[in-house]
C-alpha cells in the first residue's frame, strides 16, 4: 500500500473514530484505518473501508432497533417502573422518559446496555448488583423479586 501524498510505502493500521450519516442519522464507530507513517495522512484501503461501512450499518441498525417501543418493551419485560429501571441502567428517570417518548435516543453507553439486555436479559442482575448502593433494601428486594419472575 502506497501513500498518495508522499509516496512512502510505510503505513500502519490503527483504530480511529469514524462518523458518517446514514438515512439522516449520525452514526459514530471506532474502526481500523490505514495511515502513512511518514506524513501521517490517511491512506486509502478498500478492504478496511468496506469493513467500516459494514460496521457503521450494523451500528445504525442497533440504534434504529432501539426505538421508543423497544425500550419500553425491555423495561416492561422486567415489570419494572421507570424509576427503578432508570436507576438500574444508571440514567436519570427523565432521561428514560425521553427515550420512551422518543424525544431523544440513547447515547452509545445506554445503547450498549439496552442491547445487552435484549440478548442477555439475565445480565440485569449484574447491573442491579453493581448499583446496589443506589437502592434502599426494600427497593432491592422488590427489584430482585420482579426480575426473578421474568420468564
Ligand atoms: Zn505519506
Amino acid at each position: 500500500m502506497k501513500c498518495d501524498n508522499c509516496g512512502s510505502e510505510h503505513t500502519i493500521v490503527r483504530d480511529s473514530k469514524y462518523t458518517t450519516t446514514i438515512k439522516g442519522r449520525e452514526v459514530s464507530i471506532t474502526c481500523k484505518r490505514r495511515f502513512c507513517t511518514e506524513c501521517s495522512r490517511e491512506v486509502q484501503d478498500e478492504d478496511l473501508e468496506k469493513e467500516s461501512k459494514r460496521k457503521a450499518i450494523r451500528r445504525y441498525n442497533e440504534i434504529v432497533a432501539l426505538n421508543k417501543d423497544r425500550i419500553m418493551e425491555i423495561r416492561k419485560g422486567y415489570n419494572l417502573s421507570q424509576e427503578l429501571f432508570s436507576k438500574i441502567i444508571g440514567c436519570a428517570k427523565k432521561t428514560l422518559v425521553c427515550y420512551e417518548k422518543g424525544t431523544s435516543s440513547p447515547n452509545d453507553n445506554f445503547s450498549i446496555i439496552l442491547n445487552t439486555l435484549v440478548y442477555k436479559p439475565r445480565l440485569i442482575v449484574d447491573f442491579v448488583d453493581a448499583n446496589k448502593d443506589n437502592f434502599t433494601s426494600k427497593q432491592y428486594e422488590t427489584i430482585m423479586k420482579k426480575i426473578n419472575t421474568k420468564k
